[in-house]
């Protein structure tokens, strides 16, 4: 056993002697911290999309079709069409623990691991795996200060989706530039949430430079970058 490991559940032990989290779905004890509010069982019994359901492509609502798998990307469910975004993507139904976690994120500035590595697997399914940067949404300056927290950015700088699961290439190099991409795009979001201009001109041009620094290593060979390659 690593010796992070021991510490992890030495922690979780000594965690809930002080601070025993109930489940808040069952209201039985979370055995550890990863799980966040509520318990494995409930967990277990949450539903969690496994990338073959049948969604709408651009907002992932569930769907009934079954089309065949070539067309799965022009599935639409005609509600999201006047929205601004390109695409999204869900963890599963808004329901059980995943629901019961979204809400905790609206009172606690913190994501459980559990969530992580589901995030981690929602964003490596296309389209969300040929995406480059991860730029949280700014709260209005009113809820951000009645919150204390805005929460998306709490959402990107979750130990971040390029540092948890398959994303990882290597130790070294792949997470220190992970690290520097989720700093500067922290920064983007504090200059966007105080209307700083030439805060987010600098952090623009950190995210730009971190970029182009992992993606010549790590997706163009060794090329400058520019259009990804074919
Ligand atoms: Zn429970
Ligand atoms: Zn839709």
């Amino acid at each position: 056993m690593f010796l992070t490991q021991v510490v992890q559940l030495l922690y979780d032990g000594l965690l809930t002697v002080a601070y025993p989290q109930v489940c808040s779905i069952c209201y039985r004890s979370v055995e550890q911290r990863t799980f966040g509010v509520t318990c494995e069982s409930c967990w277990e019994k949450t539903r969690v999309f496994t990338g073959d359901e049948t969604i709408c492509w651009k907002c992932g609502l569930l769907l009934e079709a079954a089309p065949p798998p070539a067309f799965r990307d022009q599935v639409r469910c005609g509600r999201c069409e006047p929205q601004f975004f390109t695409a999204a993507r869900p963890i599963g139904p808004y329901e059980g623990a995943l629901r019961e976690s979204v809400l905790e994120l609206k009172r606690q500035p913190h994501v459980p691991e559990h969530v992580e590595t589901f995030l981690a697997a929602v964003a490596l399914r296309p389209p969300l795996n040929t995406s480059t940067r991860i730029v949280p949404v700014p709260l209005h300056e009113k809820r951000r200060r009645a919150r204390g927290f805005n929460q998306a950015l709490v959402l990107a700088e979750s130990g971040n989706l390029l540092m948890v699961g398959t994303r990882v290439r290597d130790n070294g190099n792949w997470m220190k530039m992970s690290r520097a991409m989720v700093d500067a795009a922290a920064l983007a979001a504090t200059a966007a949430e105080k209307k700083d201009a030439m805060a987010l001109e600098a952090a623009t041009d950190a995210i730009t430079v971190s970029c182009m620094e992992c993606h010549r290593p790590y997706r163009d060979q060794g090329r400058q970058m520019g259009a990804p390659p074919k």
